[in-house]
């Protein structure tokens, strides 16, 4: 290990990011170590037995507002412009997510329609965003009974099933994400770029990895050669005294010594199916008590490719509670007053290792979408450029 100045423990977009940039911009000599037995993280990507690209962890759509992050992962492979559509299954219809002014024409009369509409716009402006939670607390009636439609339509059952609580019981954050929007634009994301890469993710994670100074080993877990000894990070026995750059959970990272961080979990259950397409837009989201899944993605609509297959690919995703040591992955952080005590223990531990960083989403236990991730990844590489 003498010979690594960085080891960077996984290989998801903060792991890649710190990796590519110390690598070919400060010429450090970087081990990536993934347990996983591929690179790219939640990212990762492959050709299916349909000949279709599938994203194996969920559906990831790459949008952002910031320029930097932009210009840096166009670096590393061809994308092309895509803007996601997502529909959800309201009372057998289907309508635009997140719930807009064409959703409330599908929803209600013509009549009431034109009237809730006028309301609303009275009341907030056109292209207007507002959180559920915010709409549900207005004093208008005419906009509460609309607030309550929308709650117990499109946010209730979809939270309960995804948090396992209601939405007024977890972070108001979470539900902000899926505003109601006083508009016709039926897009998922308003940011200033919305692109896929050409050809699936893991090429654009092979571009960035591409190294001469970058060695990567698959199928190891950080755990089985690091540990952690008062301020000092041994590796394979010995204390290892440059960077160590890690992606993972923290709370597994200290042994779980100030107890476990609790995450949510996802089953994923892929089918093929022997028609063109399955359903109209990529994403139907499921906000309904009966069905158990949340959401169905149906790949061919989001790779940018041309299939000249009559068969397409549908997965369905189901929450759960993440479980340590049963095999499952540990996808999003729950943000809570308890959890956030738990993990402020953990970093001041990790403060006592200089040479450690925290990154990622698992490590810095952040709802972070892939861009942010990226932008965290570039201002620690610019912080230790300054240090160098
Ligand atoms: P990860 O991608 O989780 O990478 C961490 C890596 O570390 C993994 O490969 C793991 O195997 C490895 N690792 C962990 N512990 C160890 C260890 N002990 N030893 C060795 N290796 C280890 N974001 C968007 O911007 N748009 C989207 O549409 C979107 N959709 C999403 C859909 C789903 C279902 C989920 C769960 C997330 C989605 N995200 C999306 C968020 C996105 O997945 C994250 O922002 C991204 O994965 C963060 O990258 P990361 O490198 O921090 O973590
Ligand atoms: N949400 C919902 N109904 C929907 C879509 C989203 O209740 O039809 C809520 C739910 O709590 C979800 C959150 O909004 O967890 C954020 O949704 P997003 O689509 O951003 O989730 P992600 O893609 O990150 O899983």
């Amino acid at each position: 290990m003498k010979k690594y100045d960085v080891i960077v423990v996984g290989s998801g977009f903060a792991g890649a990011t710190i990796a590519e940039r110390l690598a070919n911009k400060l010429g450090k000599k970087v081990l990536i170590i993934d347990k996983r037995d591929h690179i790219g993280g939640n990212m990762y990507d492959y050709v299916d037995k349909n000949g279709i690209i599938t994203h194996k962890y969920g559906p990831h759509l790459f949008h952002t507002n910031l320029d930097n992050v932009y210009d840096y992962v166009t670096k590393f492979g061809k994308w092309f412009t895509y803007e996601h559509r997502v529909l959800g299954k309201i009372k057998d219809n289907l309508v635009p997510i997140p719930f807009n002014l064409t959703s409330l024409e599908k929803c209600f009369s013509k009549e009431k329609s034109e009237k809730l509409k006028k309301v609303l716009i009275n009341e907030f402006g056109l292209e207007k965003k507002i959180p559920i939670l915010e709409l549900r607390k207005h004093s208008d009636k005419d906009i509460n009974e609309l607030a309550e439609f929308i709650y117990e339509n499109v946010f209730l059952y979809y939270t309960m099933k995804q948090w396992g609580q209601t939405p007024d019981e977890i972070d108001p954050e979470v539900t902000n994400r899926v505003p109601i929007f006083i508009s016709l634009d039926d897009r998922y994301f308003q940011d200033k770029y919305q692109i896929m890469p050409v050809g699936g993710y893991t090429k654009i994670f092979e571009n960035m990895l591409n190294s001469e100074n970058i060695d990567i080993k698959l199928s190891v877990d950080a755990k089985s050669i690091m540990s952690f000894l008062e301020g000092k990070i041994m590796v394979e026995g010995e204390v290892f005294k440059g960077l160590v750059i890690y992606t993972g959970e923290v709370d597994e990272l200290f042994n779980y010594k100030y107890g476990d961080l609790p995450y949510r979990s996802l089953k994923f259950e892929f089918e093929s199916k022997d028609v063109d397409y399955y359903q109209p837009v990529a994403t139907v989201n499921y906000p309904t008590k009966e069905d158990k899944f949340t959401r169905i993605t149906e790949y061919k609509h989001m790779t940018g490719e041309n299939y000249n297959v009559n068969k397409t690919t549908i997965m369905r995703e189901y929450p759960c509670q993440y479980e340590k040591n049963k095999n499952m992955i540990p996808y999003y952080p729950i943000n809570n007053e308890e959890s956030k005590n738990i993990y402020e223990k953990y970093l001041q531990e990790a403060n006592r290792y200089p040479n450690l960083h925290l990154i990622g989403r698992l490590s810095q236990y952040k709802y972070y979408n892939m861009d942010l991730i990226i932008n965290e990844a570039l201002k620690l590489f610019e912080k230790i450029e300054k240090e160098n």
